[in-house]
């Protein structure tokens, strides 16, 4: 067993970048790995944002350019790379090869000669975590992210509408598979990074700020920054990337929280800032980046749906769930305006409701009201009719990761349609689930607006449902020939310490 410590000299390099020229990525790259003496060697894991790809996503990812350079780098300073990995597992429901293929991602993967991991179709090992303040007791990761020996972090520049941004820290959501991935993401999702952290930590991470994204995270407006941002300690370079954009990490609490647990510093006194373009630079290029937190009565406001937001469980904690369901109608509503422009002209009058909300909702006769989530509670009068909508929320305690299961798209399809026709005529619907995600908002929507459905895209289906049979494929040959998709116990990693030096 080693753990990984990170550095004790955090330092942060802004570089300009204007373009993606794989070239000068590479180039970059290389540099940086002298600064930090770095010198990859064993198993070698490349983990970029891949969370979604094609033409409604097209500044969702990490770009391939700078997957390229990246492993081009690495390989120039090789100095024992048993292998050479890019592994992700993409937005839940989506076969994370669809992504690969969409993103240019599998031709880099092609033109490298490198390997290419899909998560969700890993074996999926137990890692313990004994920090104190810890959601769980344990976790489960795939096993490349467990056994590597050197590992770069590759996020995307962006914001988000659950946790603030989406920097370094946060792109670790994308190393657990759908069913690990769920439990936790709700009103504690940043505390659910902060655990991730101990899984492993980086040698190097290398942020595509070259055109960032602004004001959410699937469907992000475009920034063209010019930057790549690398670095060599996650909670610093997160910080610098906050400070870029003007906002306070100790704001964020998935940011906060690891620096706090020694993980590495937040405070710009203590990083090393080096490269070509100074922060007030990088500030000048950012001035009026949006982020994406918004909450849904605020972001519904002036359009034909209305949106009541009552605490989730633990209401001692938040009045807010930020990590889950309220975030993931934004998400959905935009991919839906993206991908049908006259969605809002479509949609009918709504009400959407969250939490234990106790208020007044104001539907009239013929108008929808949407219960979503698990947590959802109201009692009052729909039309004539007495309404009570019981929380059926599972204590968090109650979520065992080692029997956890999530449904698979073309399912979470027949349950959204067959519940949403099933209450064609009554007042309201209940959509369940901890978080409702954003793919079933998607798909509830497109059903009550009678918008396009993304998911029947005909340009895509034919690509989608192939990766998506191979990807089901491979996981029955798997159980055919009694591969075991998940251990439990103690994995190699799970020992990440905090940096218990400066910071
Ligand atoms: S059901 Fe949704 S809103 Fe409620 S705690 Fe879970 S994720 Fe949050």
């Amino acid at each position: 067993m080693r753990a990984v410590r990170p550095t004790s000299s955090p330092t942060v390099i802004l570089r300009h970048c204007p373009t993606y020229d794989v070239q000068r990525i590479r180039a970059m790259v290389r540099e940086a790995l002298d600064t930090f003496g770095l010198e990859p060697r064993g198993r070698t894991l490349v983990k970029p944002n891949l969370v979604s790809a094609g033409n409604l996503f097209k500044h969702a990812h990490t770009r391939p350019e700078v997957v390229e350079g990246v492993l081009l780098a690495l390989k120039d300073r090789d100095k024992g790379m048993v292998d050479l990995t890019v592994g992700e597992r993409c937005g839940i429901t989506i076969p994370t090869r669809y992504v690969f293929a969409h993103s240019g991602v599998d031709a880099v993967v092609e033109r490298t000669g490198v390997k290419r991991s899909f998560f969700e179709e890993e074996l999926q090992v137990e890692v313990p975590l004994t920090h104190a303040g810890r959601l769980r007791d344990s976790l489960y990761v795939p096993e490349p992210v467990a056994r590597a020996d050197f590992f770069v972090n590759l996020p995307k520049f962006k914001s988000h509408p659950w946790t603030t941004v989406t920097f370094s820290m946060k792109n670790y959501i994308g190393i657990q598979d759908d069913r690990h991935r769920l439990i936790d993401h709700d009103h504690r999702l940043d505390e659910k990074v902060a655990d991730l952290q101990y899984v492993l930590q980086p040698q190097l991470v290398v942020i595509d700020a070259v055109i960032a994204g602004e004001g959410r995270m699937l469907t992000p407006i475009p920034r063209d920054l010019g930057l790549l941002v690398l670095g060599n300690n996650q909670p610093a370079i997160d910080a610098v990337c906050c400070a870029v954009i003007g906002v306070d990490p100790k704001t964020v609490p998935h940011i906060e929280l690891p620096s706090r647990r020694g993980f590495g510093p937040i405070d710009l006194s203590a990083i090393r800032l080096e490269g070509d373009v100074t922060l007030d630079e990088a500030k000048a290029r950012a001035k009026g980046f949006q982020v994406g937190l918004v909450r849904v009565e605020k972001y519904f406001e002036g359009t034909k749906i209305t949106a009541y937001a009552g605490p989730p469980p633990e209401p001692e904690r938040t009045d807010y769930c930020w990590g889950g369901c309220p975030g993931a109608i934004e998400e959905a509503v935009e991919i839906l305006r993206l991908f049908d422009e006259s969605f809002d002209a479509k949609s009918p009058r709504l009400h959407v409701v969250f939490g234990n909300y106790q208020g007044p909702i104001d539907a009239k006769e013929g108008e929808k009201v949407v219960f979503i989530g698990d947590c959802a509670q109201w009692r009052g009068r729909l039309g004539d009719a007495p309404v009570a909508i019981e929380s059926t929320y599972q204590p968090r305690e109650t979520k065992d990761p080692r029997t956890a299961t999530a449904d698979d798209i073309y399912a979470k399809m027949a349950q959204v349609g067959g519940k949403l026709a099933l209450a064609a005529r009554q007042p309201f619907v209940r959509l369940h689930g901890c978080p409702v995600s954003v793919a079933e908002q998607v798909l509830a929507l497109a059903f009550l607006s009678g918008s396009k459905n993304p998911y029947f895209e005909k340009t895509e289906i034919v690509a989608f449902n192939k990766a998506y049979v191979t990807w089901r494929a491979k996981m029955a040959a798997k159980r055919l020939t009694g591969a075991p998709y998940q251990v439990a116990g103690p994995a190699r990693r799970g020992e990440a310490k905090p940096d218990l030096g400066p910071g």
